[in-house]
């Protein structure tokens, strides 16, 4: 276990506030106005223990954003102190997607183990003080020493007062020298601590004697076996702060019952004054943001790994085809308020769709190709028809899609009995093939063995190229298609919500929560097919499939063999809301 505070797990709804001027430029503003304040510098402090998620962005954008908004510097410190879980390798994938997200830590990247030799001094000053001794404690010991909330009989919390520790009046010079000996590997792992001395009945339990120290045997992917003792991280995280005149220390919500303990070992230890200030956590429907909860899917191979396109992470995303700019904007849509609150995915999705929608280029794919024959066209003739790249964006250009008569359509788009107000083809009806011509539907064939339609047969008027009728004829239904004999094929990933439930860290009673993935987040079309030009993609590479939805090409996508993942749909599910004033 971390001894880090754990991440709430439902967050109440809120009003957010206004991202244009909220509470902490404020405060920062009035740091600046008062003179406490001559630089702004922040700080990103991600442990390098899993990658990250669209939360952390969330606190990165502030940091790095605030210390922009002020002419300051914002540092990217890896809090790594905790050698059982961290990992190089997650180092790498962090500043990767910090860097994707457009911030820059230029030559501040720093590192909490670069701080152990001066932490540990840090930590002599304080026993020289006083207010720091070593207890033999076990930790088992140490916790019911301390006590806990209990409800009273009016089922109002209370914390009545811990114990004072047998060990707790040690002299000063005892205490040097053991905690000398506890870092030169005298003693077994977790057989001495070091405690802040504050106040065993404080009504913050957190504030009654927390451990600075432990003795762990534990190789760290940085100082390797140079030390056995490693600071606890409501020790380190302030004086870290401290080392790098950080001035403004922002944090999400769960820290602020640590803001007592991080003034009082900024106060004790007698260094820079870094400030402490909270924000909310970002939740989202749907989404897991817990580092724990994502490493376990990864490792139990529930998922593909960190950057599987259903991950909340931001390789994740990356691969699903979000786009910087859709996250950012969705980041600072929501803002910064002091309260937790539970975002809605359709509105990450909806700030996904408004951006993909202007710089994605349209192009042709069937997902569930059913081949549809044009029995009067000219026998071997091949039209190349002009298509608009993006409407969204002029300078796009246009493109050329060949036209043969033998096309595929969606299998959805036919049907032998129509239901009411299907507008698309069936025995009889008219609809408009895109940038082509209007076709009629004018026979079809079926496998005798299953029933299924195997081809669909149709007659086009020549009159119509672009789709217009001169005789302005009425045809309400419009259908993508892809030419037979130039389609190339594709792989197409679609996926849904990893989790159904909206809160799935609200885990049912007696369940646990790996069993409520959705066994449909993720379908796979294998034989799709696409106009000629998707042979190109590279992965990354965004479109939108007409009708169909915006899509990615894969990091899987090779020539010859395109994979694209599903972004999201093109139904835009928020903006209804929104119209309702839901
Ligand atoms: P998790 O809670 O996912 O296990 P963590 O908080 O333990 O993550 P850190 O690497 O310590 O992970 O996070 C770095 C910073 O990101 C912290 O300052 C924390 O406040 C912030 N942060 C983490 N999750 C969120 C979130 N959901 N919303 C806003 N900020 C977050
Ligand atoms: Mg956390």
């Amino acid at each position: 276990m971390s001894d880090k505070p754990a991440s709430p797990a439902s967050p109440e709804k809120n009003e957010n506030s206004n991202p244009a001027s909220d509470f902490i430029r404020e405060a920062v503003a009035a740091d600046l106005a008062s003179g406490k304040t001559k630089e702004v510098r922040t700080r990103f402090p991600p442990e390098p223990n899993g990658w990250l998620h669209i939360g952390h962005t969330k606190a990165f954008l502030i940091d790095f954003g605030v210390a922009a908004d002020f002419g300051g510097k914002c540092n990217l410190r890896f809090d790594d102190t905790n050698p059982e879980k961290e990992d190089m390798s997650y180092v790498e994938a962090i500043k990767r997607d910090i860097a994707w997200l457009g911030c820059d830590w230029e030559d501040r990247e720093f590192y909490a183990s670069d701080y152990y030799e001066r932490l540990y001094e840090l930590a002599v000053k304080l026993i020289r003080k006083g207010v720091a001794y070593v207890d033999d404690l076990s930790a088992e010991q140490m916790s019911e020493y301390r006590g806990t909330a209990v409800a009273d009989k009016s089922n109002i919390t209370v914390t009545p007062p811990g114990r004072n520790s047998p060990w707790r009046d040690r002299s000063v010079e005892e205490n040097l020298d053991l905690f000398a000996r506890m870092r030169a590997g005298e003693f077994p792992d977790g057989s001495k601590t070091l405690r802040a001395k504050i106040d065993m009945a404080h009504p913050n339990l957190l504030m009654r004697d927390p451990p600075m120290y432990r003795i762990r045997r534990e190789p760290h992917y940085r100082t390797g076996t140079t030390w056995c003792i490693y600071p606890m991280y409501d020790f380190q995280h302030p004086l870290s702060d401290a080392i790098e005149g950080v001035t403004h220390s922002l944090c999400s919500l769960e820290y602020e019952i640590h803001r007592p303990l991080y003034d009082w070992f900024i106060r004790e230890a007698e260094v820079f004054p870094s400030r402490q200030i909270e924000f909310a956590r970002l939740s989202i429907t749907h989404f897991v943001l817990s580092k724990r909860w994502l490493l376990r899917l990864v490792q139990e191979g529930r998922v593909a790994g960190w950057d599987d396109p259903r991950m909340p992470t931001l390789s994740g995303l990356r691969r699903r085809g979000y786009s910087p700019e859709a996250i950012r904007d969705f980041i600072s849509r929501i803002g910064v308020a002091k309260t937790d609150s539970m975002v809605d995915v359709q509105f990450l999705e909806h700030c996904l769709r408004e951006d993909l929608n202007k710089r994605a280029n349209r192009v042709m794919a069937v997902l569930r190709p059913l081949k549809l024959v044009v029995e009067n066209w000219p026998a071997g003739k091949v039209e190349q028809l002009e298509a608009v790249n993006n409407p969204e964006d002029p300078a796009a250009g246009t493109r050329k899609v060949p036209f043969s008569g033998t096309l595929y359509i969606e299998r959805d788009d036919f049907m032998e009995t129509p239901p009411p107000k299907y507008f698309r083809l069936f025995p009889g009806n008219s609809v408009r093939l895109r940038y082509g011509y209007i076709v009629t539907c004018t026979g079809f064939s079926k496998d005798p063995a299953s029933g299924e339609v195997t081809e669909v047969r149709c007659s086009y008027d020549p009159a119509t190229r672009g789709g217009d009728a001169p005789d302005n004829r009425k045809v309400k239904g419009t259908i993508h298609w892809v030419d037979a004999p130039s389609a190339v094929k594709l792989e197409a990933r679609l996926y849904d919500h990893l989790f159904e439930a909206e809160r799935p860290m609200d885990v049912p009673e007696g369940k646990d929560w790996v069993e409520t993935i959705n066994p449909k987040s993720l379908e796979t079309v294998a034989g799709a097919l696409g106009e000629p030009g998707l042979a190109a993609a590279k992965p990354g590479d965004r479109f939108q499939f007409e009708r169909l939805g915006y899509f990615c090409a894969d990091n899987d996508s090779a020539p010859g063999a395109l994979v694209f993942n599903r972004t999201v749909s093109l139904r835009d599910t928020w903006a209804k809301i929104e119209k309702k004033g839901g």
